[in-house]
C-alpha cells in the first residue's frame, strides 16, 4: 500500500483484440501500484479499456465523473476501505447499477458475506490467477452488457409506448371535436350543449343570484325548402343561418347545432332576464332579410322558445326540453315569434302525452263511435244527408270531441287507421239507412291530409264500396283546402281516381285556407262548404253577409253546390235562403246525433 503513491487515471488505448462484450471499460481501484500494473496489462492486452484508481476517495470521484462499465475494487486501502467505497456507489442511483469486483489479498480477512452484502458481484483473490480474472471479468461484463440491453429495450418499449399513446391521445382529441361539433356547421352539438348546461346548472347551485337562459330555435317551414331546392341548397341555407346567428350572438354565449334545422343558443351568465328576450327579437329581426345560396333568394323564419334558469332545474335534458315545448308553442302561434317557457306549457304537454298514449289503446279497443249530423236541402226543405263526425268515448273522461284529438291523431300517423274505420262504419250506416229505404241519403266523410297521401286509400274505398254496395254517388268526401294544396300533385291524382269512379268531393272549411281560384279549377270537386265562422257575423238585417254572397257565386261560376256549415239561428236561415244557398248544417237542424238518434231523425222527415 503506498498512499501517496502518483495515481494513474490515464485512459490507455486499447490495441484491439477481440472484445469479450461491447462493454469494456474497467476501473482498477487499489493503493498498490503493482497490482494495478500487473491487472491492467493483463486486461489491455485483452482489448479492454482500463482506468485506474490508487484509492478509494480518487475513485468514487471518477466514477462519478465518468462510470465504467466494471470496477475492481481493493478491500484494503489507506484512505478508504472497499467496503465504504462500494457502499457510497451502490448508494448513488448513477453509480449503483456498476458491478464491483472485490479484490482481496490472501492475507487480508475478507469477509465474503459482508462483500456481496454491501453489493459487490464476485471476489478475486491475490494473488491473481489469469485465466481467473479473465472468466470472471468477461462474465460479469456480459451480464452487465444484457443488463444494459434489457435497460435500453426497455427505455425503448417506454418511449413506444408514449409515442402511442401521442398518438392516441390525438385521435381521442379528434373523436372528441367529431363528438362535441357538428360537421354541417361547425357548430357545437347536443353533448357541448349538455356539458356546458351541466357547468351552468353546477354555478347556480353554488350561487343563488346566478342566472342563465336557453333559447330554442327552429327553422319553420324548412322541409318546404329541402323538398323544392334540395338538400345541398338546404345545407348551404344552415351554414348560411349559424354564420348569422353568430354574428349576433356574445362571446360568451355558446350555439349549438341539435337538430336538422334546429338551434340552441346558451346565455350562460344573465344580467337581466331581457338580455334573452332582446336576443330573440334580434334575431327575428335579423331573420327578415333574405339568404342567397346558389342565386336563390330564400326568406326563412325561425320559432323560439326561451328558457330560464331555475333552481328546480337538475338536468340538462330538462332545460332542453322546456325550451323545446316553448317553441312549439311559438310555432302554434303562428312561427316566426318567440315564446317564454311557463310550467303550464307542462302541463298542457303533459295531458298531451297522456292522450297521445290513450289514443293508441283506443285504436286498438275501439272506443270510438260514429256521430252523424243532418245537412238540409233548404230548397227542399228535407234532409239530404249526414255527415260522419267521430267521437272518442273514453273510459275515464267520457265523450272527446273530434278537435282535441283528431290533431294528436294526425302527428301520431293513427288518423289513417281511425279514419278507414270511420268510413267503413259510416257507409254500412248509410246502407242500412238505403235498405230501410231512404235510398237519396248520402254520407259526407272527413278525410285527413295524411290520408290523401296514402297509396292504399283507392283500394280500401274500393273494398267499402263493394262490401256495402253502395252507389258511388252517396258517398261524398270532405277534404280541407289546407291539406288539398299539401302536395298538389299527389292529391291531384287522387282526386281524379275518385272522380273515375263518381264519387263526389267537396271542400271542408271553405274560405280559412289559402287555396287560390286557379288552383280550384284544376280539381274535380262538386261541393264547397262555407266555414262555419262566416256564419257568426250574419244577422237578421242581413247586413254582415260578409263574403258569403262571394263563395256563393263563385260556386255558381263552377257550377257547384254550397253547403253553410254552423248555421244556428232562423235570421241566418232565412238569409242563406235568401241568397239562394242550396244546403245547410248546424245546431239549428241538429246537433252531430248517435246513429240511433240519427235514424229516429229520418224517420220523423221533420221539416224547418
Ligand atoms: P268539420 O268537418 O268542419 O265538422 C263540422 C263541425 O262543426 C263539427 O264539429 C260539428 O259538430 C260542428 N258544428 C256543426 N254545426 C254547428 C253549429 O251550428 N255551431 C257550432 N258551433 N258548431 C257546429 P266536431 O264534430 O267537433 O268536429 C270537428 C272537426 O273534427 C270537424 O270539422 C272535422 O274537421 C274533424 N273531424 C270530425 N270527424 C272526423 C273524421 O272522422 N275524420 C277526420 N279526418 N276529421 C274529422
Ligand atoms: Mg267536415
Ligand atoms: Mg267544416
Amino acid at each position: 500500500m503506498t498512499p501517496n503513491s502518483p495515481h494513474i487515471d490515464v485512459f490507455l488505448k486499447c490495441q484491439t483484440k477481440q472484445l469479450p462484450s461491447t462493454l469494456n471499460e474497467i476501473l482498477i481501484v487499489d493503493d498498490t501500484i503493482e497490482n494495478l500494473r500487473v491487472l491492467s496489462s493483463i486486461l489491455i492486452e485483452q482489448g479492454y479499456k482500463v482506468r485506474k484508481a490508487t484509492g478509494g476517495k480518487m475513485a468514487l470521484k471518477v466514477v462519478e465523473t465518468l462510470p465504467p462499465d466494471l470496477i475492481m475494487l481493493d478491500i484494503m486501502m489507506a484512505d478508504m476501505s472497499g467496503y465504504e467505497v462500494c457502499k457510497q456507489l451502490k448508494e448513488n442511483p448513477r453509480t449503483a447499477d456498476i458491478p464491483v469486483i472485490f479484490l482481496s489479498a490472501l492475507d487480508d480477512i475478507f469477509d465474503k458475506v459482508k462483500g456481496f452484502e454491501i453489493g459487490g458481484v464476485d471476489y478475486i483473490s491475490k494473488p491473481f490467477q489469469i485465466e481467473e480474472v479473465l472468466v470472471r471479468v468477461k462474465n460479469h461484463l456480459s451480464l452487465r452488457a444484457a443488463q444494459r440491453e434489457i435497460y435500453q429495450l426497455n427505455a425503448q418499449l417506454e418511449q413506444r409506448v408514449e409515442e402511442r399513446t401521442q398518438q392516441l391521445q390525438k385521435a381521442n382529441r379528434r373523436l372528441q371535436e367529431l363528438a362535441l361539433y357538428d360537421a354541417l356547421t361547425r357548430l357545437a352539438n347536443r353533448n357541448l350543449l349538455i356539458e356546458q348546461l351541466k357547468q351552468c346548472l353546477t354555478f347556480s347551485k353554488r350561487d343563488e343570484t346566478y342566472q342563465f337562459a336557453l333559447l330554442f330555435l327552429d327553422c319553420d317551414r324548412f322541409k318546404i325548402i329541402n323538398d323544392s331546392l334540395g338538400h345541398l341548397v338546404g345545407d348551404l341555407l344552415l351554414q348560411k343561418i349559424s354564420q348569422a346567428l353568430q354574428d349576433v350572438l356574445g362571446k360568451n354565449d355558446l350555439i349549438a347545432r341539435v337538430g336538422g334545422d334546429e338551434f340552441a343558443i346558451l346565455l350562460p351568465n344573465l344580467s337581466k332576464f331581457e338580455q334573452a328576450t332582446e336576443l330573440a327579437q334580434r334575431i327575428l329581426n335579423l331573420l327578415k332579410k333574405p339568404f342567397y345560396c346558389n342565386n336563390q333568394e330564400i326568406f326563412i323564419n325561425v320559432s323560439i322558445g326561451i328558457v330560464l334558469s331555475h333552481l328546480d332545474y337538475k338536468d340538462p335534458q330538462n332545460i332542453i326540453r322546456d325550451a323545446d315545448m316553448a317553441m312549439y308553442k311559438a310555432k302554434s302561434l303562428g312561427r316566426g315569434q318567440y315564446q317564454i317557457f311557463t310550467p303550464g306549457m307542462y302541463e298542457i304537454a303533459k295531458k298531451l302525452l297522456v292522450l297521445q298514449t290513450d289514443l293508441y289503446r283506443a285504436v286498438k279497443q275501439q272506443e270510438f263511435v260514429v256521430y252523424y249530423q243532418p245537412i238540409i236541402d233548404l230548397k227542399q226543405n228535407k234532409i239530404t244527408g249526414f255527415e260522419a263526425l267521430i267521437r272518442w268515448i273514453h273510459p275515464k273522461k267520457g265523450m272527446i270531441s273530434p278537435g282535441e284529438f283528431i290533431p294528436i291523431a294526425e302527428e301520431t300517423g293513427l288518423i289513417c287507421e281511425i279514419g278507414s274505420w270511420v268510413m267503413k262504419e259510416a257507409c254500412r250506416q248509410l246502407a242500412q239507412w238505403h235498405q230501410q229505404g231512404f235510398t237519396d241519403l248520402k254520407i259526407y266523410i272527413n278525410l285527413a291530409a295524411q290520408q290523401l297521401n296514402k297509396k292504399s286509400l283507392i283500394t280500401e274505398i274500393d273494398e267499402i264500396l263493394r262490401e256495402t254496395q253502395l252507389n258511388t254517388s252517396s258517398v261524398k268526401l270532405e277534404i280541407t283546402e289546407s291539406s288539398m294544396m299539401q302536395d298538389l300533385q299527389t292529391t291531384q291524382v287522387l282526386l281524379g281516381e275518385l272522380w273515375k269512379r263518381g264519387i263526389k268531393l267537396s271542400i271542408d272549411d271553405f274560405g280559412t285556407g289559402y287555396s287560390s281560384l286557379s288552383q280550384l279549377q284544376n280539381f274535380p270537386v262538386n261541393t264547397l262548404k262555407i266555414d262555419r265562422s262566416f256564419m257568426k257575423n250574419v244577422d237578421k238585417n242581413g247586413k254582415n253577409l260578409g263574403l258569403i254572397p262571394v263563395i256563393l257565386s263563385i260556386a255558381e261560376v263552377m257550377t257547384m253546390d254550397v253547403v253553410a256549415e254552423g248555421i244556428e239561428t232562423t235570421e241566418q236561415l232565412e238569409q242563406l235562403r235568401k241568397l239562394g244557398c242550396h244546403f245547410g248544417q248546424g245546431f239549428l237542424f241538429a246537433k252531430p246525433l248517435n246513429a240511433e238518434a240519427a235514424t229516429q231523425l229520418i224517420h220523423e222527415n221533420p221539416r224547418w
